[in-house]
């Protein structure tokens, strides 16, 4: 077999640097901060994807310590990591908000995203796999695939990001790379393409197999960057070449299944000796890209092993931005760029990052939102460095950009230079794909997970009101999965989130970040309402307003879609022939007042005033009297969609929860039992290593401090993570139990 090394990398620190003295020890300054200016091939905007304690904080650190960005490293258990800057961040110990950062490795420029763990931020992994052209899932070595890696790896299927796989933990002593292999291909239904191997000494991790150059890779002290490569011999290291020349054939064959052409040319020279790096690096390159295969690595972050290689495997196998977005290429020479999360910064306001598509975006220059059909002026422009940033002139192609001053663009907006720039890239959007959704193919439909917890929150007193409704109104900005309410009945304002977690940490920003101490209420949970059966109804309203008066006559039917929530559209328009000339002269305005009109009766149900799903609102005619107002309009059509919702009854819906509970055997017995008591469904009790894993799902009602409870019956030694499944209906008598909750009596 002929060994390639890969000269193109070696671990020499050529990427870095000279550090200026004054701020060696500062750290976070660094000379790798300067502005460098790279060719787009050369960039990679990537995110890291983890079940929760995987290690993707600090693999991160590290990777900011070998990029020299940082010149100390940060310990989660120190609390004082790079990524994890916002306060609750560090006492909790989870990484919650995105930063991007960006530093640079063997002169590739890296833009890293980082990205939420826990499974009550699933809405921000959504938001920043927008912007990403690949990712590195990051799994515990002794874990394998995890319920929240499953999580995330389906959201980057949806979004198709190219993934290589980091195996971390291999320094455990539990650690099993073959069975995360396993996992991954039972699990992640990929084909798993092991590309290093461990290597133990006295039963530690002492370094690595590179199985791709046959080399052993031996990673110095933290303080030592540099990796240590020897090539494998037959003679000297038998065993070792023995099981890489192994994993090597197999890594071949199974390429060989997805790229045809190293398949003829293993037939061609009837050997696979005669495959060379190259030719490997090329094979695992196409096949991450068109995402049929994932690569994977392994280290231990903690002990420093791997993550140069970890690095080198970014910029070989994960794509730059380079095509990745093609549509975007319609905005011609002018911006398109998506602005994928919010902060408020204390001296400069809220800052807003933005992927750019297309174009540049230039300091000072006016950028317009599409999905709001209005533009702003920007004030500052920024490259982000974590909790630090750099003033730049212009931000190029592919990369992420950080800009001040803007008060209107949330999360999700796609902005360009102006509207008629838009009008034109649409045009050419619908000229190139056509049949095509342009909103789909620009991504200005991404819906918001349903927040299945609320509560209530109060000022401590009335003369900070308006300074929580301001403190609101930029927390939802920050993060859409946060709903803000007012109930007209109670005054009271309502906060809606993903988990109880995620109203904690709202708290916790609330009173770090504006110093307002509010109280919170109980948690409640979100159930919702289903009408049981279809009503069709008319209603006439013929009124003076001062002097003018108002007519609408209207009929409805409201149609309960048994089974699923109602995605898409509120409101259907009745085309057969008896309503069609009618419906086709309604005004557009009107259209708008009576989808308003709809969106507003079906906010509350009659029984617990939750919010009505599961039923669509057709409209089959509408005649409107010359000078009625479209409040008018709308609240017609609220008010005949409450009286239909009422008269066809509701059923109320409880959320129902997907779980993964890990337990040691001598403790299944007893969770199980406990499951029992709480109504959940027991789908799959699997093994995992000496782990038994329960698949189960159960309401959400069941599972309030479930934690503790799982905690004490399995003296502290089970674990379990959750997902919000769907809503299902509730039986008779705990409908009952539910509406007493509600309404507390
Ligand atoms: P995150 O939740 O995915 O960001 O994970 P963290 O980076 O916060 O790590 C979770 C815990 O695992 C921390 O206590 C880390 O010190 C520890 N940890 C991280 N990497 C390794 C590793 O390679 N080996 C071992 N044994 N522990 C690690």
């Amino acid at each position: 077999m002929k060994n390639i090394p890969l000269h193109r990398f070696t671990t020499s620190l050529d990427g870095f640097r000279k550090i200026p003295e004054t701020i060696k020890n500062f750290r976070w300054h660094s000379s790798a901060k300067v502005v460098q200016s790279v060719d787009i091939d050369k960039i990679r905007n990537i995110g890291i994807l983890a079940h929760i304690d995987a290690g993707k904080t600090t693999t991160t650190e590290r990777m900011l310590y070998y990029s020299g960005l940082i010149q100390q490293m940060g310990e989660v258990h120190h609390g004082n990591t790079v990524t994890d800057y916002l306060a609750q961040e560090r006492e909790r110990g989870i990484t919650i908000t995105s930063a991007a950062i960006t530093f640079y490795w063997k002169k590739n420029q890296f833009n890293l995203i980082d990205t939420p763990g826990h499974i009550d931020f699933t809405m921000e992994v959504e938001k920043t796999l927008n912007v990403l052209d690949g990712a590195i899932v990051v799994l515990d070595g002794s874990a394998g695939v995890e319920a929240q890696t499953l999580t995330v790896w389906r959201q980057a299927d949806r979004n198709e990001i190219p993934r290589i796989i980091y195996v971390n933990k291999m320094d455990r002593v539990d650690s099993d790379i073959l069975m995360c292999c396993d996992t991954i291909d039972k699990k992640l239904e990929t084909t798993s393409l092991l590309l290093q191997l461990p290597v133990l000494e006295n039963g530690k991790l002492s370094g690595i197999i590179d199985v791709l150059t046959m080399e052993l890779l031996n990673y110095g002290s933290a303080k030592d960057k540099r990796v240590n490569k020897i090539p494998l011999t037959e003679k000297q290291h038998c065993k070792y070449w023995n099981d890489a020349s192994l994993a090597r054939s197999q890594l071949i064959e199974k390429l060989t299944d997805f790229d045809d052409e190293l398949a003829n040319q293993v037939i061609s020279c009837e050997s696979l000796d005669c495959i060379s790096t190259p030719d490997l690096i090329k094979s695992l390159k196409s096949v991450t890209r068109n995402q049929v295969a994932t690569p994977v690595l392994l280290g231990s972050s903690y002990k420093n092993i791997g993550v140069q290689s970890l690095m080198d495997a970014v910029i070989l196998y994960l794509p730059s931005p380079h095509k990745r977005y093609e549509q975007f290429s319609a905005f011609e020479d002018n911006l398109c760029a998506r602005a994928f999360k919010v902060i408020h910064d204390k001296q400069r306001g809220p800052l807003v990052f933005f992927r750019i598509y297309n174009g540049s975006l230039k300091k000072g220059q006016k950028l317009y939102s599409i999905k709001q059909d209005s533009s702003e002026q920007m004030g500052k422009l920024y490259i982000a460095y974590a909790d630090d940033f750099e003033e730049v002139e212009e931000v190029t192609n592919g990369n992420i950009a950080v800009v001040s001053g803007l008060k209107k663009i949330v999360s999700g907006d796609l902005v360009t230079n102006s509207s008629s720039s838009s009008q034109k890239a649409k045009n050419n959007i619908v000229k190139k794909y056509k049949g095509s959704d342009v909103e789909t193919l620009l991504g200005l439909n991404v819906t918001i997970p349903e927040p299945v917890f609320f509560c209530s929150i109060e000022p401590p007193s009335l003369s900070v009101q308006s300074a929580l409704e301001q403190a609101l109104f930029e927390l939802q900005r920050e993060d859409p999965s946060l709903r803000v309410n007012h109930d007209p009945e109670t005054g009271q304002t309502v906060l809606a989130g993903m988990g109880e977690l995620h109203l904690d940490i709202i708290r916790d920003k609330i009173l770090r970040d504006y110093k307002i101490e509010v109280d919170l209420g109980p948690l409640q949970i979100a159930y919702r309402e289903a009408p049981v059966k279809e009503v069709t109804d008319t209603l006439t309203v013929d009124t003076k307003i001062g002097n003018s008066k108002q007519f609408v006559n209207i009929k409805l039917s409201l149609v309960p879609s048994f089974g699923k929530e109602h995605g898409g559209d509120i409101l259907k328009l009745d085309r057969s022939p008896e309503y069609a000339s009618n419906i086709s002269n309604i005004f557009p305005k009107h259209l708008v007042a009576i989808r308003q009109g709809a969106v507003v009766g079906m906010a509350h149900g009659p029984k617990i005033n939750c919010q009505v799903v599961n039923s669509q609102v057709v409209l089959h005619y509408i005649e409107v009297g010359r000078g009625t107002s479209e409040t008018m309009i709308a609240a017609t059509v609220t008010q005949l969609v409450s009286s239909m919702i009422k008269k066809a009854g509701t059923d109320i819906l409880e959320p129902i929860m997907d779980l993964e509970i890990l337990t040691p055997d001598e403790y299944l017995s007893p969770v199980l039992a406990d499951l029992s008591r709480r109504r959940a469904t027991i789908r799959d009790v699997g093994m995992r290593k000496n782990t038994k894993v329960v698949l189960t799902e159960a309401p959400l009602s069941e599972l309030m401090g479930y934690s503790t409870v799982l905690r004490t019956v399995s003296s502290g030694t089970a674990s379990f993570s959750m997902e919000f499944n769907s809503y299902k209906k509730m039986s008779a008598d705990l409908e009952i139990i539910a509406i007493q909750n509600v309404r507390g009596f």
